[in-house]
């Protein structure tokens, strides 16, 4: 059984469509990467699953249930945006504790759940630091954290790292396919790098005009690129 499926999805803005019936399958504690150039849907696809964004037509599934029409804080999901979105007149920790209050965990478990959270992204002594005083990769850490800490079943990054610069990027996304794979987490991972995702996924989505024009395994796409997306980019490495 598939952890999400996402079935004759499409959503429309009025002006046309930025989802155009679009189905996929992705299984428990897969790493999909999803590609495609600006406006191509990437982030409205994302927004869906997360409960963002409500479709006009089609499903959307978790492990078999219909989630379509619930909000986000009711779906096993957590999203990480491209801009983090911290609480800038609270600390680290309060940052990450936010849900775990909402959903009115006891004290001692949610110290312990923060500071888990903390260690797996690497700022274990952070805490108490203010989010103002943290480098950006630092506070997207924070937010991988947030999401992290209440154990979704499915992972949603939209851009993590698309304002950071390259090289800290490249080590940021190996941390999140070390995080990924050690939590099996399934994840859905949009970034506007060819190389980020042929180094990441096991399979990558190419998204055009609001469909997906290929979907495959990292060494398929390599091999033979259906689009021009990412032809191009294959073609300008070698
Ligand atoms: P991507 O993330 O691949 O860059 P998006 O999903 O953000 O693409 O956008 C897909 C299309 O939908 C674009 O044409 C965009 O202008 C349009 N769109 C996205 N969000 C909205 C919105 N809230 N209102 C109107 N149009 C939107
Ligand atoms: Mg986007």
């Amino acid at each position: 059984m598939a952890r999400l499926t996402i079935k004759g999805v499409s959503k429309s803005f009025g002006t046309g469509f930025a989802v155009n019936d679009v189905s996929l399958d992705v299984e428990d504690g897969e790493l999909v990467c999803l590609l495609g150039p600006s406006g191509s849907g990437k982030s409205t696809l994302l927004r869906m699953i997360g409960g963002f964004e409500r479709p006009s037509a089609g499903e959307i599934l978790i492990d078999a249930k219909d989630v379509t029409r619930l909000p986000p804080e009711r779906r096993p999901t957590g999203m990480v945006f491209q801009s983090h979105a911290l609480w800038t007149h609270w600390n680290v920790f309060d940052n990450i504790a936010f849900g775990l209050r909402l959903r009115r965990r006891p004290r001692a478990e949610i110290r312990e759940r923060v500071e888990q959270a903390l260690a797996m992204v690497g700022l274990a002594d952070y805490g108490q630091r203010m989010t103002t005083q943290l480098s950006g990769g630092q506070q997207q850490r924070v937010a991988l954290a947030r999401s992290l800490v209440l154990e979704p079943k499915i992972l949603l990054l939209d851009e993590p790292f698309a304002s950071l610069d390259q090289h800290l990027r490249e080590h940021l996304r190996e941390e999140v396919k070390d995080i990924q794979s050690r939590l099996g987490i399934t994840t859905l991972f949009v970034t506007h790098g060819q190389d980020e995702a042929l180094a990441l996924a096991d399979r990558i989505v190419v998204m055009r005009d609001g469909v997906m024009e290929q979907v495959a395994p990292p060494d398929v796409i390599y091999r033979a690129p259906r689009t021009e997306f990412v032809a191009g980019f294959i073609g300008s490495m070698n």
